[in-house]
């Protein structure tokens, strides 16, 4: 986690707000903090707890204090932060003893003891089952943030032992007056937000990464490959540089979620809403919905076959002919 001086992101304050008050109050000892991805819920926790082990605290952590200097070093001796280790998606129980030890010992600095488990859905089993009696009763003053984007994924006993806080969907007006800056014009930020399924800092890094021109380019591609102009094997090769990206397969499906939507006729919430006058001219055509929710498929499948040993020439050839065949030779219509 980042320990730098700083604010929150504007999405966070409303949560921050109540976490700080909470913390005057009876706040539990165990939080489970809950946020969709790349909304930088790490930054808010980093925000939160800066600020309540700065011994010079303002408005934020002063940065410039002892405890302060610590938490940026990433050497302050009364936070634990728990990842999967490098090589590994999992926490293992190991690593949860020694988070069991931190917790049972008295804070250094006077203040608290933080241990940060990040995200939570990592940990295997065995360490959820080595985490449920510290979760119950931790060391004096001390306070365990489990991080998660799937609490779905974890167990329902640890689950029930923690106090659920979670960080709403960043507001749209925000978020894009956050994004502007970054990006060419408001339209371009608008553009990003969408692909980024209105995850702030997805789309900030996709506007870095230049994904908005590159979006142009696909689009352009994918049109004439549906109106008969060009074919999948061109396609395909077009977009090499794409093959192992999830980018390729996520921004399809993002299309052919709109294709369905407005050919239910709900106009609102679409990934691109600047091409909806496209999209018109290629429903009008005649897609069957049948066939949207098969290509739909096709695409979640690549998602999960990439990580998998594939060629991705081949795969992407298949999807490619299939979005050719939707309107030109009518197979899937
Ligand atoms: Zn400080």
């Amino acid at each position: 986690m980042m320990f730098e001086p700083g604010g929150a992101l504007p999405w966070h304050l409303d949560l921050l707000t109540n976490l700080r008050r909470a913390d005057q109050g009876r706040m539990g000892h165990a939080l489970l903090l809950v946020a969709p991805p790349g909304h930088g819920i790490e930054r808010l926790v980093a925000v939160w707890v800066s600020r309540m082990l700065c011994q010079m605290p303002a408005e934020e952590a002063c940065g410039q204090c002892k405890s302060c200097r610590l938490l940026m070093a990433g050497t302050h001796s009364d936070v634990m932060e728990l990842y999967p280790e490098e090589g590994s998606r999992q926490i293992r129980v190991e690593q949860i003893r020694a988070l069991v030890d931190f917790a049972s010992k008295t804070p250094q600095f006077g203040g608290k003891r933080i241990a940060v488990i990040q995200p939570a859905e990592a940990m295997n089993i065995h360490a959820a089952n080595a985490l449920l009696k510290t979760l119950e009763e931790p060391g004096e003053n001390t306070l365990l943030l489990l991080l998660s984007q799937r609490p779905a994924d974890l167990l329902p006993t640890l689950r029930s032992r923690c106090q659920l806080w979670a960080l709403p969907p960043a507001d749209p007006i925000k978020t894009l007056a956050w994004l502007t800056p970054w990006a060419p014009n408001e339209q371009v930020a608008r553009q990003a937000l969408g692909m980024a399924r209105h995850a702030p800092l997805i789309a900030r890094m996709l506007l870095d990464e230049g994904k908005v021109r590159q979006r142009e380019v696909l689009w352009s591609g994918l049109r004439e490959l549906i109106a008969g102009q060009s074919d999948a094997v061109a396609m395909t090769k077009s977009c090499k540089d794409l093959w192992n990206s999830e980018w390729l397969p996520d921004m399809l499906a993002q299309w052919v979620e709109d294709w369905v939507h407005v050919k239910a006729g709900c106009h609102a919430n679409l990934h691109h809403p600047d091409l909806l006058s496209d999209y018109q001219h290629i429903l009008n055509q005649g897609l069957t919905g049948s066939a949207l929710v098969d290509l739909w498929q096709q695409l979640i499948h690549v998602r999960e076959e990439l990580s998998g040993n594939v060629q991705p020439a081949l795969m992407f050839e298949t999807i490619f002919l299939n979005f050719s065949r939707l309107t030109s030779r009518g197979v899937l219509s």
